[in-house]
């Protein structure tokens, strides 16, 4: 760990994406508060929703139904995960142009190192990348940019003038602008972490900053409490290049299994195996992806974003509703080749912090009791025999799915669905 003196990382999140990716594409919704949501019904809640609609007091995970009673004007649209993955690209193109992106972080969040000069003029840099989107992209999905001496304090800045902004938070001005901040304004510092920190003493950003690094890691119980110290104060922290973030299966069909109905058992049987390797690992995932390699014609992929989870229910619910999206760009007599699914957006349940979007809590509740049940289930299986348990009737493909015997392919890149 290095103490940084300069700018090095420029961190850009994009201002309520989805709600701005619908008003670039739809000049009549631009002057209207608009809420995004998954699913088209009444008793849908909001994914996101743009900065108007927050003025009328909408919130995410706020139901539809509820949201037209407060804000009559209110635009809802469905969301259009193809169409949200097009622009991402588009966007990653456009930076590209002006420096290189090291690190996706999620459909609306990225991260650029700089080096040499770029430290020097970071700025203006932002300001030129700011400029080509609105080109490229669309003037209606603003960015606001963070710039500072690691991606934590980068992320922490962007997020200080939203939307559209662009702060700088030099470390020569540390711990400065980040006293005024909550401790769970920091990324990583969840409610429940909050009350831990609270319990040592630790209510606020500067008793934190005050801390010695190992009453950090002892607060957290692990080297992750060190880590986020030592980002605050501006150090530049090297995590293990092991670390595992996606999990995802993929399998060839052969023959009399190609049709569409028999690629989604596959599918299905591929996202439980994804979803247990998740829970093994102890990780939860925030989204998830799929693809479609058609015999004839072009690969199709789709990617949706959720409430953290890591249970085969949720899970299987995400795979099938973009399944359904998939299935309608072919023709009904198309044969499938080739299926892949894979799991990303992977965090500890600790480090949970709902920075993209904040979800209703009886779907994260939800979400945890099967959780918990599978977890459960895990536990008889691996005692007993690998399905002695499962979720309704596992059907058997041809190869089985035993374990490591099974070749899946290589695991692709994030690259592959976006
Ligand atoms: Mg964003």
């Amino acid at each position: 760990m290095a103490q940084v003196s300069e700018i090095e990382c420029l961190y850009i999140d994009f201002d309520a994406f989805f709600a701005s990716v619908e008003k670039q594409l739809r000049p009549e919704i631009r002057r209207l508060p608009v809420g995004v949501t998954a699913l088209d019904s009444e008793y849908s809640s909001f994914i996101t929703r743009c900065y108007e609609a927050k003025k009328f007091g909408i919130k995410r995970g706020m139901k539809v139904r509820d949201a037209r009673a407060i804000c009559p004007t209110l635009s809802v649209q469905v969301a259009r995960p193809d169409v949200y993955v097009k622009i991402h690209n588009r966007i990653l193109e456009e930076i590209d142009r002006h420096v290189p992106v090291t690190k996706v972080w999620s459909i609306d969040e990225m991260e650029c190192t700089l080096t040499g000069r770029e430290r020097f003029s970071a700025p203006q840099l932002a300001e030129r990348i700011r400029e080509g989107l609105a080109k490229a992209v669309g003037p209606y999905i603003t960015p606001s940019i963070g710039l500072s001496a690691n991606q934590f304090l980068a992320k922490v800045a962007g997020d200080m003038n939203k939307p559209n902004g662009l702060t700088v938070l030099h470390p020569r001005n540390l711990p400065g602008p980040l006293l005024n901040l909550k401790l769970t304004d920091l990324p990583g510092i969840s409610a429940g972490m909050s009350v831990r920190l609270d319990r040592a003493g630790v209510q606020t950003v500067e008793d934190f900053w005050n801390l010695a690094p190992k009453h950090a890691r002892a607060i957290w119980g692990n080297i992750e409490g060190e880590r986020m110290w030592a980002q605050l104060h501006g150090h530049r922290v090297e995590r293990p290049e092991t670390q595992k973030r996606m999990f995802g299966h993929s399998r060839v069909l052969t023959k009399g299994w190609n049709s569409p109905d028999k690629a989604l058992d596959c599918l299905s049987l591929l996202t439980v195996k994804a979803a247990y390797r998740l829970r093994r690992s102890g990780y939860l995932c925030k989204a998830l992806s799929i693809a479609l390699r058609p015999q004839d014609g072009e690969r199709w992929s789709a990617q949706s974003t959720f409430a953290p989870c890591n249970d085969d229910q949720a899970l299987s619910r995400q795979m099938r509703t973009l399944f359904k999206l998939g299935r309608a760009q072919f023709s009904e007599n198309v044969r499938i080749k080739s299926v892949y699914v894979m799991l990303h957006d992977i965090s500890k349940p600790e480090a949970i912090s709902g920075d993209l979007f904040d979800f209703a809590d009886e779907d994260s509740a939800r979400s945890k009791r099967w959780g918990n049940i599978m977890t459960a289930m895990d536990g008889l299986n691996a005692k007993h025999g690998k399905a002695l348990v499962t979720m309704g009737p596992r059907a058997n493909l041809p190869g089985g799915f035993a374990g490591g015997k099974i070749a899946f392919g290589r695991v692709p890149e994030a690259e592959d669905f976006i």
